[in-house]
């Protein structure tokens, strides 16, 4: 389905609450969407008990006030912690997302969360289909798709999280791999305003190494490609965001990259400067 053209910003707002950017003619000159703002997510993983969390969040809301940074801004907090966090950044720039949901909307799923249930709490963005959650919850392509189309199904924003392992890509077969991942996970009605995608190579996530500019350039064009040979033009406004161990030293070269649309950090989102000097480094579109 085209996604309609909005005559003014008012419609702009009622047509994409998610997104914020209307679609407007690509300018592959400049290698990204003409007033798409780069999205920084925080992935705070299994880390932190309620008052350390609390007070991190209450840094994050003063920088975001302080410096509106040219940028969105969104944290992902654990699940026990969802709630309050959304509650401390309520009417704030930074919106509060969940790190899973599974991929049925109720039933018995012992210590599992539906997508409904993460909404409930606040958020507008769940993470699907994480290397850790592939790693050690034995979660596949189908899985992780089925995953983003119940975020859909409960008005979530899905990020959609892919990349190669070391292997894999020393074996000359990242793009293969990431394509296929790309091609597995994607969801049903997957769109501009519900999906975002997210490249992290496995064996960045944590180790303070990254690929070359090169490479996540390449990836990140290949993986524009197949979205817009998916949705037509509508593909040009996906995001497509970089992870792993992105942090103050390298975002700003990161960002820079063409179809790099924001970052997904993990380690980096739990310190306020890190996290801070991040945002500093969008590219303002
Ligand atoms: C992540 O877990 O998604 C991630 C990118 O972690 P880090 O930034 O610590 O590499």
């Amino acid at each position: 389905m085209a996604i309609p053209e909005p005559r003014n910003r008012y419609q702009i707002m009622i047509l994409y609450p998610i997104t914020g950017f209307a679609p407007v003619a690509r300018n592959s000159e400049i290698g990204y969407y003409p007033g798409m703002r780069q999205l920084i997510v925080g992935n705070w993983k299994m880390n932190g008990l309620k008052a350390e969390s609390l007070a991190r969040a209450s840094e994050f809301r003063a920088f975001a006030e302080a410096e509106k940074p040219a940028c969105d801004l969104l944290v992902c907090p654990p699940a026990t912690l969802v709630e309050a966090v959304a509650k401390a950044l309520a009417g704030s720039a930074i919106a509060v997302g969940g790190q899973d949901c599974h991929t049925e909307d109720k039933g018995a799923f012992t210590g599992d969360i539906a997508a409904a249930m993460v909404g409930d709490l606040g958020c507008r963005y769940v993470i699907v289909g994480h290397s850790e959650r592939r790693r050690d919850h034995g979660e596949n392509d189908t899985r992780v798709g089925a995953k983003a189309t119940a975020a859909h199904r409960a008005g979530l924003m899905a990020i959609v999280c892919l990349g190669e392992s070391a292997a894999e890509r020393d074996a000359g077969r990242a793009e293969t791999v990431v394509a296929a991942q790309l091609e597995g996970s994607w969801p049903q009605g997957g769109s501009p305003a519900n999906t975002v995608v997210a490249y992290e190579p496995v064996w960045a996530i944590g180790t303070g190494r990254t690929p070359t500019v090169a490479e996540i350039a390449a990836i990140h064009g290949l993986m524009r490609t197949l979205i817009v040979a998916r949705l037509g033009s509508d593909g040009h406004a996906v995001r497509l965001l970089y992870g792993g161990s992105v942090g103050p030293r390298n975002a700003a070269e990161i960002l820079a990259i063409p179809n790099v649309d924001g970052a997904l950090v993990g380690g980096a989102s739990l310190k306020i400067e890190d996290f801070a000097a991040i945002a500093r480094s969008c590219q303002a579109r």
